[in-house]
């Protein structure tokens, strides 16, 4: 456990400062450590990199990979959950198979932690943009068109923006289900709008595929976690699976995760479909493990104003005159942070306690 007047040394309050603990801690856990840099930069000019720490022998059988910041922001605390296992990996804590092998990604979106954004620098959302092989980087959901207007206005700022009340039109216009999925499931039309997939797999992506081509061939049992926030009850953690590994499956992983395992289906939980998702762009194109594929999903608040803070950051980056550090510094981009990483002690020891027990479930069930 982490007490509450230690918490400050696992959240950092920038990318950089993430960075440099989670680096500090993977070195002191004696980690093989590879930094692969994207060309953009951060807000002090600084390199941005995705992290990864190694451990575990040259041909690994089984790995646990456990990755975060896919979402920029939600690097905050999925930064924290890491930096904490590590010094439990230090600590001699953790209990693994001997041919087993730990990769963990500090941020897979290290553009959109450092400028406190959830998209990356071509406002593409990087869990839609990992479209299996062969998949184009075009369509949208059947009905967003209908959301556009609402979801995206092209002007900064308007008098009576009556969000609220619009937001519960859409609902009963659409049902809740509908427009929950309408709005998450990803969207490869429209680069300025919310919910962008982006129009090829980015940089980022590229080079982090790159570096599990590297290290996936001799593994033959892979479990993935992918560290989430912004979905569910406060503090309280979901563990979505796809809806298309059957219902065996399903029944086999809560029993060996218990009843947080939840399907991806708008209409069974509070997740939704999602088109270009990392876990399964990725694990699609290693078919010959046998992977588990876990998103653990943290909640904060409510879907409305997660959506409504989501919204008018979108509109202040693409349609306000601010310079880049204006847009940094804005209420938008702060409040955008808070919504997925509240700055609360209640919720970020609820986070590091279930993030820590999902770890060693993982590395139970290799
Ligand atoms: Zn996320």
């Amino acid at each position: 456990m982490v007490a509450k007047d230690e918490l400050w040394r696992y959240f950092s309050p920038d990318y950089v400062t993430a960075r440099q603990r989670f680096l500090d801690a993977a070195e002191k856990a004696g980690a093989k450590i590879t930094s692969l840099p994207i060309s953009v930069r951060g807000p002090s000019d600084e390199n941005l990199t995705i992290d990864i720490a190694y451990i575990g022998g040259d041909k690994p059988t089984r790995m646990l990979i456990h990755t975060s910041g896919v979402h920029g922001v939600e690097g905050f605390p999925g930064s924290a959950n890491q930096i904490r296992m590590l010094e439990r990996l230090s600590a001699g804590e953790l209990q693994f198979p001997d041919d087993t092998g730990l990769v963990i990604a500090h941020t897979i979106n290290p553009y959109g932690f450092a400028w406190l954004r959830r998209v990356n620098e071509d406002n593409a959302d990087l869990n839609r943009n990992f479209l299996p092989p062969g998949e184009a980087y075009v369509g949208e959901p059947q009905r967003y068109h209908e959301l556009d207007d609402f979801l995206n206005p092209r002007s900064y700022k308007s008098t009576f923006d009556m969000f609220t009340l619009r937001a519960a039109l859409v609902m009963l216009k659409m049902g809740f289900n509908v427009a929950k999925q309408t709005i998450a499931e990803g969207q490869f039309e429209r680069p300025k709008s919310m919910n962008y997939g982006g129009h090829q797999m980015y940089e980022g992506p590229k080079l982090w595929l790159e570096y599990l081509s590297g290290v996936l061939p001799s593994v033959k049992r892979a479990v993935w976690i992918d560290f989430h926030t912004g979905l569910g009850p406060f503090g309280v953690d979901s563990l979505l699976v796809s809806n298309e590994i059957g219902e065996e499956s399903f029944t086999s992983l809560r029993a060996r995760y218990g009843p947080r395992i939840q399907p991806l289906d708008p209409d069974a939980g509070v997740a939704y479909r999602i088109r270009g998702g990392m876990l399964e762009g990725i694990s699609a194109r290693f078919t010959d493990i046998d992977w588990t594929l876990i998103t653990q999903e943290f909640g904060t608040y409510k879907p409305v104003k997660v959506i409504k803070t989501l919204r008018a950051e979108n509109r202040m980056t693409q349609w306000s005159n601010f310079g880049k550090r204006e847009k940094l510094h804005s209420t938008e981009r702060l409040r955008l942070v808070e919504v997925f990483s509240p700055n609360s002690d209640k919720w970020k020891a609820m986070i590091m306690a279930r993030g820590q027990a999902l770890i060693d479930d993982a590395l139970a069930d290799l």
